[in-house]
């Protein structure tokens, strides 16, 4: 089969990043594991041999037929099912349901992601925190750098505060094109993101906070304010606000840390 490069299909073949990727996920004996795009199985063999339980969501036809074959009853393998799906359509919550009442934990998620969606497939998850410990994604590089980002920096923006908001985020090691085949025009990155959802902790409501969090980062020229301006937050609001908390008024969102932010929302609330 010809990989498509319009499903993303770069398959990996370095064994000891392989051996890397699995073990950044812990001790998967007791876990239920949802492998995004599982191709032609690279990291899914070692996760078989060690998980509980085992989901894989593969879009390409054919790459699932084959996935069904080779891990099925037939062949003495009764805990992998496979999911012929697009994965933004996975209900990641029902999984975890059967998982929390058979062993009473959250689901493991590990992708070689398919690199035309890793944003969608990244707020996908972060949608399904409550049902996830922890995840280890390969990705684009420069997507890592962004997500692991911390104020201040040049990739800190909106990728980096909605991803911190969900848990830790955490670069493990960089591959180059050559460790797949074909290989990519770009690095990659693995990195891991422990869920552990800040909302109660800085005392925002998630929804209208995300969208604070957007109208905060439009426009990367604008400072702050201005930004907040835009979103017809009144201009009396947004001074009393940046008072109450001590931030600058000319402060740019991307120095801001999530408390500040957090701070910054809780006295517009307030206003
Ligand atoms: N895990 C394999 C590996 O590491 O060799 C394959 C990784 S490859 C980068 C991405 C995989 O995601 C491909 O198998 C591709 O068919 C699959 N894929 C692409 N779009 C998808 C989608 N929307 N939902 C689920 N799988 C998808």
């Amino acid at each position: 089969m010809t990989p498509k490069p319009k499903l993303g299909q770069n398959f990996l073949r370095d064994e000891p990043a392989i051996q890397r990727i699995i073990a950044a996920l812990g001790d998967l004996s007791t876990r239920t594991v949802v492998e995004i795009g599982p191709g032609r199985g690279a990291i899914t063999e070692g996760i078989v041999a060690q998980a509980r339980k085992v989901v894989l969501i593969e879009l390409d036809r054919e790459l699932a037929w084959n996935l069904q074959e080779r891990f099925s009853p037939e062949k003495g393998v009764h805990h992998v099912s496979v999911t012929r799906q697009d994965v933004l359509q996975f209900d990641f919550a029902a999984a975890a349901t059967e998982a929390l009442s058979e062993t009473d934990q959250k689901l493991l998620v590990v992708g070689n992601l398919p690199y035309y969606i890793t944003s969608p497939i990244l707020l996908h998850l972060a949608a399904h925190s409550a049902s996830i410990d922890r995840a280890v994604l390969m990705v684009q590089r420069e997507v890592a750098d962004r997500v692991t980002a911390q104020p201040g920096t040049r990739d800190y923006g909106l990728l980096s505060v909605t991803l911190q908001l969900y848990g830790r985020t955490e670069s493990l090691f960089t591959l180059p094109p050559e460790a797949f085949n074909p290989p990519p025009e770009v690095h990659s990155t693995v990195f891991r993101w422990t869920f552990a959802p800040r909302f109660a902790e800085l005392g925002v409501t998630e929804a209208p906070f995300l969208t604070f969090l957007k109208q905060a980062f439009a426009q990367k020229r604008k400072t702050l304010s201005n930004n907040l301006r835009a979103a017809r937050i009144t201009p009396a609001q947004i001074v009393q606000a940046f008072e109450t908390t001590g931030i600058s008024p000319m402060a740019r969102a991307e120095t801001l840390s999530l408390n500040q932010f957090a701070a910054l929302w809780r006295a517009l609330q307030a206003s």
